[in-house]
């Protein structure tokens, strides 16, 4: 795979005159060169590429300060930003966010009122067909758009999110809320919120999770840096880069699962000696995303490795589909996946005995236990 006429076409784009460095950015942090290639390096593997890509990698980063980047707050908790941001100390993920050049950002640019609305509308005519578009929460439509108000001038969040759209070189859709509606949207959906997609005719990518890990954000960043092209999605748009095993198949617990050894409930022996946690609602088989193999907060844990089942946050509608969240799926909606299940095969309401062999298999591996 050759990125040389790609990096060269990012090389001829116009720089921010004001930014400072990327290396002395990570310099000034206490991160050295060899840090970076290790990073860059950790990047190509979760992208699909091999080591020797890490230079090419390297100055994609580098590079990526000539894309701008538009993120829109819509009916949101601000969760998916903080996910990227609130590290206790900078990791390279968050300095490369502040590298990027982010043109307008709610939670982090000093601007408000009528000065941040020209500076949304100026970035959009500015950068017009040429920038990425992050949009974090759900979109109150229709009727119910009144619910979402926005700015000096009142504006409707679905207007200004339509409007970024149609301009936009590529849509990312960022957590839960954007991707697939996420809480707002859950039964009985009292503002009509919607996800993006429903809302643009454009291609959306949909980065979803509860947030989404701050590696499959700066990942999505960094594909369209490198690629100028949309990756490979499954069928519920999802990059398959990111999306395509599931929670259950590279689970550290998953032995226990095969040999039937479950928590019965929090805080017993079993719970103690890191068994499986099915029994207690992990939703793990049920749900694609890369939290097993990547972890969160610089790779440290994530919430199988600290004592809660996986509660399927980057499935669609999953604060209606996947709770209680604490005991196992009762529904017979997800029954559909097996062993082998790749996101792309999965769907929603197709019942097939290998479902149930799970629910079963941990049944009778109890039974046998007990
Ligand atoms: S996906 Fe979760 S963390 Fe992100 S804005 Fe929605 S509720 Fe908050
Ligand atoms: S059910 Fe959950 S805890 Fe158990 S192996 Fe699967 S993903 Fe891991």
């Amino acid at each position: 795979m050759d990125f040389s006429a790609r990096l060269k076409e990012l090389e001829s784009f116009e720089r921010k005159d004001n930014k400072a460095s990327l290396s002395s950015m990570l310099k000034q942090n206490g991160f050295t060169r060899r840090d970076f290639l290790k990073y860059s390096s950790a990047m190509a593997a979760m992208l699909g590429l091999s080591s020797t890509f890490a230079p090419t990698i390297a100055k994609a980063i580098e590079l990526a300060d000539r894309l701008p980047v538009i993120w829109l707050h819509m009916a949101e908790c601000t969760g998916c930003s903080e996910s990227l941001l609130r590290s206790d100390a900078p990791t390279i993920d968050s300095l490369i966010f502040d590298y990027i050049n982010l043109e307008y950002h709610e939670t982090i640019m000093a601007a408000s009122g009528f000065q941040a609305e020209s500076n949304l509308e100026n970035a959009m005519k500015k950068h017009k067909g040429k920038y990425i578009l992050m949009v974090e929460g759900a979109i109150p439509a229709g009727q119910s758009s009144f619910y979402l108000t926005l700015g000096a001038h009142a504006k409707k969040g679905e207007e200004i999110a339509k409007q970024a759209c149609n301009n936009a070189a590529a849509i990312f859709a960022i957590g839960a809320c954007s991707s697939f509606g996420g809480i707002q949207a859950a039964a009985p959906n009292p503002t009509n919120a919607m996800p993006l997609s429903k809302i643009t005719n454009k291609a959306v990518i949909n980065v979803p999770g509860c947030p989404p890990s701050e590696k499959n954000i700066v990942g999505n960043v960094l594909h369209y840096v490198l690629y100028g092209t949309l990756p490979a999605l499954d069928n519920y748009n999802r990059p398959k880069w990111a999306y395509e095993n599931r929670i259950h198949d590279l689970c550290e617990r998953r032995g226990h699962f095969d040999a039937g050894e479950f928590v019965q409930s929090f805080g017993d022996e079993g719970a103690k000696k890191g068994y499986c946690l099915y029994k207690v609602g992990c939703k793990g088989p049920y749900t694609f995303n890369n939290c097993s193999k990547l972890r969160f907060n610089q790779h440290t844990n994530w919430p199988i490795g600290a004592g809660h089942g996986c509660i399927g946050c980057s499935e669609p509608d999953f604060w209606d589909n996947m709770g209680p969240f604490e005991e196992p799926l009762k529904s017979h909606l997800f029954k559909s996946i097996s062993a082998d299940a790749t996101s792309d095969k999965i769907g929603i309401g197709v019942l097939t005995l290998t479902g149930l062999a799970i629910a079963a298999h941990a049944v009778i591996s109890s039974v046998k236990k007990d």
